[in-house]
């Protein structure tokens, strides 16, 4: 008896073979002639396999004539053709051992439609429905192309730390980590220190954080390996509760020795046209169920594909400050040469302006972080992003600056201590040399592929201000 998926039995090869299936039941219908039929899934597809269970079982009144949905089961059987529209095979049971049953009344996943909010509430139960199954099996294949397309080229996979000490960026967006006891934290004695943390008894000994991007600590293996990518989850205390940002998200970060800018940017283009190639080919029946029954436009697939075949738009931060300008159009936040770009300008670019993915570059100097390097116009920085429709901004990524004493200058230009980064400054006074890099939310690109409106809703288990449940 040879154990398969139901995804194997619903090929048109398992035909005329003898099987052990295992999964749970979606739907039973019984049949008047005295037979059932079951829908059977075990997470291996979007789609059930038919399970036809006649009514000469021995335990076919005592067991199957009371199968709920969310029931799991262990079935014998041979696949058959079946003569049902819509599905080549279906299997005839043989015999039928039911492990868990579930109560029909109290099992929350009833047959009725049950709303995404609702669904994080059961965060335990959704992936048992066709929208989580199919986004769990999209997000397993992107993460795999991941993998496959750095290590194809020659990139090594870095584990950068999660801890992290390095009061780095957003230093008020980081989850502080520490073995203090919150309700009794020592004072320090000192006059006029009184009421502040004294650190020094804490595990590090020194304030510590979790980390919000493994790029210092992946420059570090780019400059000595060439090149390597980091991909693992990335903390941010932001309080900005939004259907694009979660507290804990997963990032990929590539890091480059001896890239430019340019380099940088044909390689984000190729690494989103990888990913998005192999979903669409090799997540086709998930891929479907998203363009038909989650995207109201009915585009995803069309959308993705114009995609893969397409070259992305280059613009410059000071062109598109001008498109939006001139755009006529009214946003709830100012345009203007020197200001962010919030994400409704991004959705003007990507969505109304080009219909495609644009990549920005060379912002200004001011609203970017100090490791970006600096223009000969003494305004701007080679810093990168690629925006794509709906979703906005996917990646962010920067030439990094290699010059020693423009890169102190840029740390006290923003008041950072240059000796805190002592070793980050290392590798610009031993050997230093040109290198560029970016990150990409996977959360956010599977956002974009899947159509889902809320990034809560392509994570297992999302952390958002106020709620880390499950
Ligand atoms: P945004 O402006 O969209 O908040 P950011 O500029 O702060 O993003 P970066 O620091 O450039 O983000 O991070 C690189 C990438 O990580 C982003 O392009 C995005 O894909 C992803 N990302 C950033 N913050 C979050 C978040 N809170 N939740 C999910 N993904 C995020
Ligand atoms: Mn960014």
């Amino acid at each position: 008896m040879e154990k398969i998926s139901v995804a194997a039995a619903r090929k048109p090869e398992a035909i005329g073979k003898q099987v052990r299936l295992q999964g749970w039941v979606r739907t039973r219908r019984d049949s008047k002639g005295g037979f059932s039929f079951l829908e059977l899934n075990d997470g291996s597809s979007l789609g059930n396999v038919q399970i036809v269970v006649d009514g000469t079982l021995p335990n076919y009144e005592s067991d199957v004539k009371h199968l709920t949905a969310g029931s799991s089961v262990t079935i014998d059987g041979l696949v058959k053709a079946s003569p049902a529209k819509g599905q080549p095979t279906e299997v005839q049971a043989t015999q039928l051992t039911v492990h868990g049953g579930a109560d029909a009344e109290g099992y929350p996943l009833q047959k009725k439609h049950h709303t995404f909010e609702f669904l994080r509430t059961i965060a335990h139960l959704r992936p048992r429905t066709n929208t989580f199954g199919a986004v769990t099996r999209v997000r397993n294949r992107v993460s795999q192309s991941i993998h496959q397309f750095f290590q194809e080229q020659g990139f090594y996979y870095i584990h950068t730390p999660i801890i992290t000490a390095s009061d780095c960026e957003g230093a008020g967006e980081m989850f502080k980590v520490t073995t203090l006891d919150l309700e009794k934290l020592p004072k320090r004695a000192e006059p006029g220190q009184s009421g502040t943390v004294d650190y020094t008894q804490d595990f590090f000994n020194r304030p510590a954080y979790l980390t919000v991007s493994g790029q210092l600590q992946g420059e570090i293996f780019a400059c000595s390996m060439g090149k390597i990518y980091t991909f693992g989850p990335t903390f941010r205390a932001e309080n900005s509760n939004t259907s694009r940002h979660l507290a804990e998200f997963w990032m990929v970060e590539p890091e480059m020795a001896f890239f430019e800018l340019t380099d940088n940017m044909e390689l984000a283009e190729r690494f989103i046209k990888r990913i998005l190639g192999d979903v669409l080919r090799d997540c086709a029946e998930d891929m479907q169920f998203f363009n038909d029954r989650i995207d109201d436009s009915h585009t995803i697939l069309a959308t993705l594909q114009g995609i893969v075949d397409k070259p992305f738009l280059r613009v410059s931060y000071t062109e598109a400050v001008e498109i939006l300008e001139k755009s006529g159009h009214k946003f709830e936040y100012p345009v203007g040469w020197g200001r962010d770009l919030q994400a409704e300008h991004e959705r003007y670019l990507t969505e109304q302006k080009f219909n495609c993915p644009v990549i920005l570059y060379d912002y200004p100097r001011t609203i970017k972080p100090f490791y970006m390097r600096c223009n000969d116009d003494g305004r701007t920085v080679r810093a990168m992003d690629v925006l794509v429709p709906k979703v906005g901004e996917i990646i962010g990524g920067s030439q990094r600056e290699e010059r020693l004493d423009i890169l102190e200058q840029r740390m006290q230009e923003q008041g950072l201590v240059p000796e805190h980064y002592w070793w980050y400054l290392d590798l610009r006074r031993y050997g230093t040399v040109p290198h560029s890099g970016f990150g990409l939310g996977l959360e956010r690109i599977l956002q974009f592929i899947t159509g889902l409106g809320n990034i809560r809703d392509v994570i297992p288990f999302p952390r958002t201000p106020g709620s880390a449940d499950f």
